[in-house]
């Protein structure tokens, strides 16, 4: 992990803070018009796990599909959902009715995980516990899912009988599990749930490796990815603040080319075709493989065609395929963490890096727009979760300690028989107030778990937010925190900030730190 000071200390004694305020001249500028307004929308912000300097970064790198390039989130993967299922019918064996299935995209959501052993799909919180889950789209009650997952196992996900939804391009096939299996269930056929996950997971790779789906989404690039029309001033912001700019992507020259031509040419005057833009152009990179593997950099003619099998350096204006790490590192002469990649793929783009390099991480989440808007639409329901959450912890620990003088006078009885009147006296409002502190602890229950559902709910009916499971964070969410230094919805946010910024993280606490605020 690293660890970096947050904040310099100043070489000369600093005026004090109060004294500082007090100039009417400083009051002038805080309070200019100019300056007001200029906080961005919370759901464009660019979070910070762990704080980062643009100065130190020289070079910053992006992968492409639904990081540079925004899909249509539905479109996409109903495509994909349908020419999906087109295969395993015709190619297969699978039953021609399934055709008929509809692609419900409130029905998936990244973060999710498949057990290929009962056919559920379910999603996780940080301690890798089973929260919501489904096999088909029946939901599983409580007694079934801690039959099934509350078992002394830990839940290992490297384990072959879990598939983890991690990036948005598998949406298609968590919805296509589901169902199948509900479908042919209700049929009265029995689903081999390994089977099934496996020929999906197939199929969905061929219609990606064959050229099938892009050839689809070339017909019409406009149905299904959104040009940002901020993406090129703020590529050419990070280049005015002297960065250099690279790509590496998974997508090969041709596909790569038709999505950043649409996004990028004639944008700005500065910048004829997509190209001007960055310094290094690396496609087909075979990600997480790049970050792991040795394999070398291929240079590539405008045509597609082999230029040179071993590229020996990486030049501005032209492209290369493959390559690795090591050699990107060495022929790009930027290393470590100088280098900072924006991607959308948590383990491909975010973990693997992590784990290989020094590369500093952006990762972009473009499901965090709207769930930022959902929560600031919703500020009140989640003030009142805290609010309740508070009052339990503290209606808790009171029936605790009235259960334990009870529990004393109780053995006192048992001891020595009668207590002293005044002391039966307290006895009995004892278990009186007992009484009413539990039904209070009840009450507060029964609206945490209203609130809580309705404010789920209205995120996504099945799984509520990406980010949360309940009370604590999802296992997504955890990761994000854990390997991402920044986290944001969309390249282009970096337009609203300065290539100086320094991106600070708030101030770590403890729950030990948090005590007053939760009792408060
Ligand atoms: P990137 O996000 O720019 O690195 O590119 C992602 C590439 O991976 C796109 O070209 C996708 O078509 C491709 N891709 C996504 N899922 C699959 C898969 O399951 N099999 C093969 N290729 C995939
Ligand atoms: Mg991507």
């Amino acid at each position: 992990m690293i660890d970096r000071p947050t904040m310099a200390i100043p070489k000369t004694p600093a005026d004090s803070v109060q004294d500082v305020l007090r100039d009417p001249e400083l009051q002038r500028v805080l309070t200019h018009p100019e300056h007001q307004g200029l906080e961005l929308a919370h759901s464009r912000q660019i979070y910070t796990n762990r704080a980062l300097k643009m100065e130190e970064i020289g070079l910053v790198g992006f992968d492409m599909d639904y990081t540079l390039a925004v899909y249509s989130m539905r479109q996409i993967e109903e495509l994909a959902f349908h020419m999906t299922l087109a295969r395993l019918v015709q190619k297969r064996g699978y039953p021609a009715y399934l055709e008929k299935l509809k692609y419900d995209h409130e029905f998936v959501i990244r973060g999710l995980v498949v057990d290929k052993d009962f056919g559920n799909i379910f999603k996780m919180d940080r301690h890798n516990h089973v929260g919501r889950c489904y096999h088909g789209r029946r939901a599983l009650s409580l007694d079934e899912r801690r039959a099934l997952y509350q078992t002394n196992e830990k839940i290992r996900l490297s384990l072959p009988r879990f598939a983890w939804i991690d990036t948005l391009f598998s949406l298609p096939e968590a919805c296509l599990y589901a169902e199948i299996i509900e479908a042919q269930e209700a049929n009265g056929e029995k689903v081999d749930y390994h089977k099934l996950y496996d020929d999906t997971r197939e199929s969905i790779d061929e219609v990606h490796r064959d050229g099938s789906l892009k050839s689809e989404l070339r017909k019409d690039l406009s149905r299904f990815i959104n040009p940002d029309p901020e993406l090129a001033p703020a590529l050419h912001k990070l280049r005015s603040g002297g960065k250099k700019l690279f790509i590496l992507t998974n997508s090969l020259l041709d596909y790569t080319d038709a999505v950043m031509s649409f996004l990028l040419d004639g944008r700005m005057p500065e910048y004829p075709s997509w190209r001007n833009y960055f310094d290094f152009v690396v496609v087909g990179a075979q990600k997480p493989a790049f970050f792991a593997e040795h394999k070398p950099f291929v240079e590539l003619a405008p045509n597609g065609a082999i230029a040179r099998p071993q590229a020996e350096a990486l030049e501005r204006g032209k492209i290369y395929e493959g390559g690795n790490l090591f050699d990107f590192e060495r022929l790009s002469g930027f290393a470590g963490e100088s280098v900072l990649y924006v991607g959308d793929h948590i383990y491909g783009d975010i973990i693997r890096n992590r784990k290989a390099s020094q590369w500093r991480t952006c990762f972009v989440v473009q499901e965090l727009e709207r769930e930022i808007e959902y929560i600031e639409q919703h500020a009140q329901d989640v003030q009142r979760l805290n609010e309740l959450d508070a009052l339990r912890t503290r209606l808790d620990d009171m029936i605790n300690h009235h259960k334990l003088l009870l529990n004393a006078m109780d053995r006192r009885i048992e001891r020595g028989g009668a207590l002293p009147a005044d002391i039966e006296q307290r006895r009995v409002r004892e278990k009186q107030d007992l009484e009413k502190l539990r039904r209070a602890f009840k009450a507060t229950l029964t609206e945490g778990y209203e609130v809580e559902s309705r404010f789920e709910k209205g995120a996504n009916d099945y799984w509520g937010l990406v980010f949360k499971e309940g009370n604590e964070n999802s296992r997504f969410g955890e990761q994000v925190e854990d390997y991402a230094d920044l986290y944001t919805s969309r390249v282009s946010n970096f337009l609203y900030y300065s290539p100086m910024q320094v991106f600070r993280s708030p101030r770590a606490t403890m729950p030990h730190e948090r005590v007053n605020l939760r009792r408060g």
